[in-house]
């Protein structure tokens, strides 16, 4: 199957940031990726602007949004009001999440208590409510609540039969927790599509504490380049297109289902890193696919 490739934003919090956002979305809507996804907020007005720029995406360009959605503090009353606001508008991608706790993502999971447990109901709901393409998230070092691989695997596989069509890996930075993670749910009888996600780590300061709140294990190599480049922000961007391009190119060899490119809505480096894995294999790309966006 030809590997996807799609781009991940944020919701802003300014009209400098909407700019910036609009401007790198269009210059992915140039290279026509399969679909690009908008994260969901842990709370508070974030969550509405997740909805506006998803809406806008589908409405303005001819992207293929992938809206996140968490059960965070919903009611599933709530839940499927936001759904329902997605089918109105024309979007039919899902990617849904449980989410963290607000405040302290590593802190204890409460429940709203008229919502959801887990990502698997959620799931469930939206592909009851309609025509949807649902996406789940999936964990090469393992969710960090997980107290064994056994139960971490067990529960991925259940969130895929609920009707998952396909799932995005939290982002790592070694190809080979990846594969482990694929071999693993392969192993338990489930093959749905986990395709990579990509994080340009191209500043040592950002990237620390993206990897502590993801629990992503950051390569001490890499973490040692980075850190002499600390001062030369050029030299840095280099280092970490290069980590990601290598990375990328290994994991596709590998047969991963596409890529999953982090922007933090500045296109620049993971534009940079697709040229070069394009460059390696321009004519894999461009057919289409059988997952997100294929309902
Ligand atoms: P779940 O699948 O519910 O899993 C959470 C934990 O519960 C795991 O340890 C799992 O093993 C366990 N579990 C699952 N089912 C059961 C069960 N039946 N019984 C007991 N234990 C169970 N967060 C945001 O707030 N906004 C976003 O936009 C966002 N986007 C993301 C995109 C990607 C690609 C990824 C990988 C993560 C994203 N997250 C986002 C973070 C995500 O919400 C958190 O990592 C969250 O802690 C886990 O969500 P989940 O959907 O995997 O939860």
């Amino acid at each position: 199957m030809t590997p996807t490739f799609s781009f991940e934003f944020f919701p802003p919090k300014t009209d400098k940031g909407e700019q910036t956002l609009w401007d790198a979305i269009r210059r992915v809507e140039a290279l026509k990726p399969d679909f690009v996804s908008v994260t969901y907020g842990a709370g508070g007005s974030s969550r509405h602007r997740t909805i506006e720029v998803t809406k806008r995406i589908v409405t303005e360009t001819t992207l293929r949004p992938v809206a996140h959605l968490t059960a965070v503090g919903h009611s599933v009353a709530e839940l499927r009001h936001i759904i329902g606001q997605y089918a109105d508008a024309g979007v039919r991608d899902v990617l849904a999440l449980r989410g963290d706790p607000p405040g302290d993502p590593r802190g204890e999971w409460t429940p709203h208590p008229q919502g959801f447990t887990h990502a698997h109901e959620l799931v469930r709901m939206i592909r009851e409510l309609g025509d949807f393409s649902v996406g789940v998230a999936a964990f090469p070092e393992r969710h960090p609540r997980s107290s064994d691989w056994e139960s971490d695997i067990r529960h991925f596989v259940a969130k895929c039969r609920a009707g998952a069509d396909y799932a995005i890996t939290q982002m790592f930075f070694d190809p080979e927790d990846y594969l482990r993670l694929r071999d693993r749910v392969a192993a338990a009888g489930c093959d749905t599509p986990i395709i990579p996600e990509i994080m340009p780590a191209t500043d040592v300061r950002q990237i620390s504490r993206f990897a502590e709140l993801s629990n992503a294990a950051f390569p001490e190599t890499l973490a040692r380049r980075l850190d002499a480049a600390r001062d030369n922000r050029d030299v840095a961007y280099e280092i970490g297109v290069e980590h990601a391009t290598e990375m990328s190119r290994r994991l596709l060899a590998e047969g991963a289902p596409g890529l999953h490119y982090i922007t933090l809505n500045r296109s620049t480096a993971a534009l940079d890193i697709h040229a070069n894995v394009l460059g390696l294999n321009p004519k894999s790309y461009g057919e289409t696919h059988e997952f997100a966006g294929a309902r």
